[in-house]
This record gives structure tokens, sequence and C-alpha cells, in this order.
């Protein structure tokens, strides 16, 4: 676990980051993976509009350099830390990447009061959007699941 003189060198990193990515005509989301040791091994800001990649949120972008700077998909005793609360989308990856902490420097409704609200992302909509098609009757649909080794089902998503 990282100790306060760590968590306090990592939060101004995060803020010094997003105040670049500012300065460089980004928006203020900054992200950084730190490992158990104190090692920053992935950092990231948000890059939506200059990828055109609607899931390159800063917290993934850190995750996804994190993931190869270790060389594996869990991110296992790491931290991460991130200029704003990560959103619901973000939430997900870090579940997913099995990171142990997350420190935020503003949560949702501070970042909301400042401008940006994204606390739709939040919500979980039983909405139309995702059908589970009945019309067609595929014997094998299920196939893929059915013939994944064991061993990888164990390793889950
Ligand atoms: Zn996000």
């Amino acid at each position: 676990m990282l100790n306060s003189h760590q968590i306090a060198h990592f939060c101004e990193e995060t803020l010094s980051l997003a105040k670049k990515e500012v300065d460089s005509g980004g928006l203020p989301f900054s992200a950084i993976v730190v490992d158990e040791k104190g090692r920053p091994i992935g950092q990231g800001v948000n890059e939506v509009n200059t990828l055109h990649d609607c899931t390159a949120h800063a917290e993934i972008q850190a995750i996804r350099v994190a993931s190869k700077t270790l060389g594996t998909s869990s991110l296992k005793g790491t931290t991460l830390f991130a200029s704003g609360e990560p959103c619901g989308l973000c939430q997900t990856a870090i579940r997913l990447a099995k990171v142990s902490k997350v420190i935020v420097l503003l949560d949702r409704h501070e970042v909301k009061e400042l401008g940006f609200d994204y606390m739709w992302t939040y919500v979980e909509k039983a909405d139309s959007l995702f059908v589970r098609d009945t019309h067609l009757s595929f014997k094998n649909k299920a196939e893929p699941f059915e013939q994944s080794p064991k061993d990888l089902k164990s390793i889950g998503l």
C-alpha cells in the first residue's frame, strides 16, 4: 500500500498532468496507475477527440499502458489516481482490470458543478438498446461459450 507521502505526490502528478492537457487544448481528465512499490506504470489523458475513440478516457488509457507495462490484464495491487471520478465506463474497466484502489481528486458532483456532467453514465438503463434476438433460432449460438476451455472460463473477463 502507498503511504501518505506517495499518495500526495501522485495526486500532485495527476493534477499536473490534467493542467498540462488543458494547456494544450485538451480536457481536464488525467489518470495515473501506480504499482504497490509506488512506481508509476501507466498514465493517460482523455483522448476521445484526438483518437476519435469514445472509449479513450484517461483512466482507460492509463489502464492500457499499465497493462502493457506489466504484461498482464490484471492490475491487482495497483492504485489508480484520477483528476475526476471515473465515469460508469471507466468504473467498469477499473473493476475488470482488478485495480485495488482508486483515489479521485474531485468526485462526480464536484466535476458536474465545474461543467462536466457525466452523471448519466452511472445510470443503468433497461431500454431497447440491448436486444436479445429471439426471432432467429440458431441452435449453435452458445457453442463459442460452451467450447471455451474451462481454464479460460475461470479467468473471466
Ligand atoms: Zn470514463
